[in-house]
């Protein structure tokens, strides 16, 4: 499966590889070597990191704490003390080294870096109150995303992954309306 870096933010990112949440879930972190994969096609992150199946274990509870907790703040709820807990705990972990050389910034560490980082872009994102955090407005796909648009007017989690399909979608819709139009 295609993962997509679309969000805004690597702890959005994770939280959105489970799609369609509220219907039929699908998980494109199947076990370690999906999360290895994961990480180094994430920007920021190492390009390559080891992940046992404790670190897997320990990256699906930050998964799902960070999604949560980033839907108490799109809904207005307070936040639930176990996911903070989750959250807070991963972010006092080994931080990831930087390197910097003309081709921009480098990051290596083990995978319980890797998942400090994460923890701390999230308690980054979730406690700044400018940033807008938006669902998708396809329904059904439920990715939380940073909407950074010039008067909040981003709709779709990606143009490529539910913009255009919403479009095609919509456009179809109009075709087959058309079609039934009486001609005469
Ligand atoms: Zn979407």
């Amino acid at each position: 499966m295609d993962f997509a870096f679309v969000s805004g933010a690597p702890s959005l990112d994770l939280a959105g590889t489970v799609g369609s949440r509220r219907n039929d879930p699908v998980d494109a972190l199947t076990g370690p070597a999906d999360l290895e994969r994961w990480t180094s096609e994430c920007p920021g992150l190492p390009d390559r990191v080891t992940v046992d199946t404790a670190a897997f274990e320990a990256a699906l509870t930050l998964r799902e704490a960070l999604y949560r907790l980033a839907l108490d703040r799109i809904e207005g709820r307070p936040f639930q003390p176990d996911d903070l807990a989750v959250v807070n705990t991963a972010a006092a972990g080994p931080a990831l080294s930087v390197r910097l050389d003309d081709s921009g910034l480098h990051t290596s560490g083990d995978a319980r870096a890797v998942l400090t980082h994460i923890a701390r872009d999230g308690i980054a994102v979730l406690a700044d109150p400018h940033v807008r955090l938006k669902e998708c407005g396809r329904t059904g796909c439920t990715r939380v995303y940073i909407d950074r648009s010039r008067g909040a007017r981003r709709t779709w989690c990606g143009m490529a992954e539910c913009g255009d399909r919403v479009k095609a979608a919509a456009y179809r819709a109009r075709r087959r309306a058309a079609n039934r139009e009486p001609t005469g």
